[in-house]
């Protein structure tokens, strides 16, 4: 099962693809975690990401493809994936398309979260992140069983550099010029199914199940 988590920035992309994992045991391939990772080892790719990261800037196609090359050409990636914030351009997704026509798989399903802004802003700025296992909580909406610790790893929950007020808005700049127009890509391709992402957590992942079928 190849899949993708569309949304916004904040819609609960990566809240729903830990349901995906344990459902299917397939592998979440975040380019955001790939990117943190990156600058937390300190790589040179990691260290040129970092600048359009803290100004809520999408970082350069050519790097977000030549991750995504990479990662998709791995192992645990034979039996199916989910992809979590890429592509968020459009030369981003011909690239994937590319690249899987030269691998013969498909796209099975696109899971686009709908979240109107003005639910964006509170969504990030409370919202704790696992920075070992990349699992996201929010301190009133979806609240880890233990203060500040993982559910998933025990991992010692923070708020991430790029969730303050500031950086949310250029974010969803970025979103609206240059990600929402796949939206109408992906319809094309007839893969779409658009969710009201502004039910619970636990309804949304429903629906999410009853549309993959
Ligand atoms: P994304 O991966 O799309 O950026 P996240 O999955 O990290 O978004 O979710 C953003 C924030 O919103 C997190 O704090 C998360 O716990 C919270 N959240 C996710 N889904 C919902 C929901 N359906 N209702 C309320 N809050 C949610
Ligand atoms: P995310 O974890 O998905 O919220 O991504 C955090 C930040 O990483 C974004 O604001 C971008 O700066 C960068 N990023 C992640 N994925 C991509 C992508 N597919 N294309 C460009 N930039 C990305």
């Amino acid at each position: 099962m190849n899949l993708m988590v569309f949304g916004a920035p904040g819609a609960g992309k990566g809240t729903q693809a830990k349901f995906l994992i344990e459902k299917y045991g397939i592998p979440q391939i975040s380019t955001g975690d790939i990117l943190r990772a990156a600058i937390a080892d300190k790589t040179a790719m990691g260290m040129e990401a970092k600048k359009f990261m803290d100004e809520g800037k999408l970082v350069p196609d050519s790097t977000i493809i030549g991750i995504i090359k990479d990662r998709l050409a791995q192992d645990d990636c034979k039996n199916g994936f989910i992809l979590d914030g890429f592509p968020r351009t459009l030369p981003q997704a011909e690239a994937l398309r590319d690249l899987m026509n030269d691998m013969n798989i498909s796209l099975d399903k696109v899971i686009s979260l709908n979240v109107p802004d003005s639910l964006i802003v509170g969504r990030i700025t409370g919202r704790r992140v696992c920075p070992d296992c990349g699992a996201s909580f929010h301190v009133e909406f979806n609240p880890s069983k233990v203060e500040d610790i993982c559910d998933y790893c025990g991992g010692k929950l923070m708020v991430r550099k790029d969730d303050n007020a500031e950086t949310v808005k250029s974010r969803l700049g970025a979103y609206h010029e240059q990600t929402a127009p796949l939206i109408a890509f992906y319809k094309d391709m007839g893969v779409m199914v658009e969710l009201d992402g502004t039910k619970d957590v636990g309804e949304v992942t429903k629906d999410m199940f009853k549309a993959i079928g």
